[in-house]
């Protein structure tokens, strides 16, 4: 991807909620990832979490996630939008060639609540969802304000 893609999406932070989930929702779509984009439910949270697959040769998955929510009326860059907003151009970076693996991105909604979006999903989880993770990795703020 290339460095005004990604600052391109860097720009569209917000601190209205539901417009960052709608605008993460719109990148995972523009970045391809139309058909296999899903949103799940989360008790006691307003937005759901969301979920695009990449699928691979084979049903063995690596997790990528990262939370789209902000504390309330700011715009939450670094934390996390950062992270959040990187989540459709790995996508498209992936998709770009041959895997063998499945990658399952995933925008956690209401972290700063207290994990709930990561938790109700790990908590969703199955066994055999469980047995088919190989590994993962959260994105998070890679840099603190001075
Ligand atoms: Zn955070």
């Amino acid at each position: 991807m290339t460095e005004a893609v990604i600052q391109d999406r860097l720009g569209l932070a917000t601190p209205d909620q539901a417009e960052r989930f709608a605008r993460l929702r719109t990148m995972f779509e523009d970045a391809g990832c139309g058909g296999h984009v899903t949103e799940i439910k989360v008790k006691h949270a307003k937005l759901p979490n969301l979920v695009c697959v990449l699928p691979g040769a084979s049903e063995q998955e690596v997790v990528i996630g990262a939370h789209f929510d902000s504390v309330p009326k700011v715009t939450g860059v670094v934390d996390n939008w950062s992270g959040a907003s990187l989540l459709p151009s790995l996508y498209q970076s992936i998709a770009k060639q041959g895997r063998k693996h499945t990658f399952r991105f995933v925008g956690f909604v209401d972290e700063e609540k207290g994990l709930v979006g990561s938790r109700a999903y790990v908590k969703s989880l199955t066994d055999a969802d469980r047995s088919r993770i190989l590994g993962g990795s959260i994105l998070t703020q890679s840099a603190r304000a001075p």
